[in-house]
């Protein structure tokens, strides 16, 4: 995990939060992981972040996971893998910051 800047609007330390939620779609297991980043201080945070889906990375439907426990471990670990690649960008965003001249003029 990258390190986080502080807060561009307080000056507050900033949080990474990170949650998974269950669900199907169309067949397809498709936890979603939602990635965001917060201000603890006054709140401000990176929206929803990042959702990454197991529908996104596999053609595997619920049935072919509910058989198969190795088959579903080794998609869970390919889902991990985006996710800490999503996390980084999350990350990156929430860091990015524009350059502004101030003249003394
Ligand atoms: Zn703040």
């Amino acid at each position: 995990m990258s390190e986080l800047k502080p807060c561009p609007f307080c000056g507050g330390d900033a949080e990474r939060t990170e949650w998974r939620e269950r669900g199907a779609y169309d067949g397809h297991y498709s936890p979603q992981t939602f990635i965001r980043i917060r201000c603890t201080v006054c709140g401000a945070k990176s929206g929803d972040g990042v959702k990454q889906n197991m529908i996104d990375i596999t053609e595997y439907k619920v049935e072919d996971f509910r058989n198969n426990p190795a088959l579903r471990a080794a998609e869970e670990d390919r889902l991990a893998v985006v996710v800490r690649d999503s996390s980084k960008a999350v990350d990156d965003l929430w860091n990015a910051r524009i350059a502004v001249e101030v003249s003394d003029e």
